[in-house]
C-alpha cells in the first residue's frame, strides 16, 4: 500500500508498470525484459527462477537463466514481485502488485505453502512499528514446519496442540 502511494496510485498492468519503472530509471524495455514480464504473469502463485525459465521456454523465448537472475532485482524494485520465502534450497517469489497482502506457512517436507491473513497479526506489527517509531514498507511472515499430512506420514507429534491441551487442563482445574 505504501509502495503504491509512493509510486502513484494508478493501477497499471504488470507490463505497463514494468515499462514505466524502467523508463523512470533510464533503463531499456528490452525484448528480454518484455518476455520475462510476460512469463511472470502466467506463472503459478509461488515460483522460482527455474519456473520463469521453463515458462519462457514454453513461450519459445531464448532468455537465459543468467538474464532472469539479473532481472529479478528489477522486478522486486518495481514492486511487482516479492521474495516470499526460502524453501528447500529454493527462493520463491510471488506477484504482489495489485494483490492482497498475506503471510505463509511452509512445509519443509513436501513444500506445500499455506497462505493466511490475520488481522490481529497485522495490528500487532503496526503497534510494534509505532512503538519504535518505525515506518514499515513491507513485512514477511513465514512459518516453517510440517503440514498435517507430513506430520502423519513422519509421525511428528503436534506440540502446539499438546501445549494447548495442557493449558486447557490447567484452566479447568
Ligand atoms: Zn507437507
Ligand atoms: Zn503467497
Amino acid at each position: 500500500m505504501i509502495l503504491n502511494y509512493i509510486r502513484g496510485n494508478v493501477l497499471l498492468s504488470y507490463k505497463e508498470r514494468f515499462k514505466y519503472f524502467l523508463k523512470e530509471r533510464n533503463l531499456k524495455y528490452t525484448p528480454e525484459r518484455k518476455e520475462i514480464i510476460e512469463a511472470i504473469v502466467k506463472l503459478q502463485k509461488h515460483f522460482d527462477a527455474e519456473d520463469i525459465y521453463k515458462q519462457l521456454r514454453k513461450q519459445k523465448s531464448n532468455v537465459s537463466l543468467a538474464t532472469i537472475y539479473r532481472t529479478i532485482p528489477l522486478l522486486i524494485d518495481s514492486g511487482l514481485i516479492i521474495e516470499t520465502l526460502h524453501c528447500r534450497d529454493k527462493v520463491l517469489y510471488e506477484r504482489i502488485y495489485n494483490k492482497k497482502h498475506h503471510d505463509h506457512l511452509v512445509c519443509i517436507n513436501c513444500g506445500k505453502i499455506i497462505e493466511f491473513y490475520n488481522g490481529e497479526v497485522e495490528k500487532l506489527q503496526d503497534e510494534i512499528c509505532r512503538k519504535y517509531q518505525f515506518v514499515a514498507t513491507e513485512h514477511r511472515l513465514g512459518i516453517k514446519g510440517y503440514c498435517k499430512e507430513c506430520q502423519d506420514k513422519l509421525n511428528i507429534k503436534n506440540n502446539n496442540s499438546k501445549e494447548k491441551n495442557k493449558r486447557d487442563i490447567k484452566h479447568d482445574s
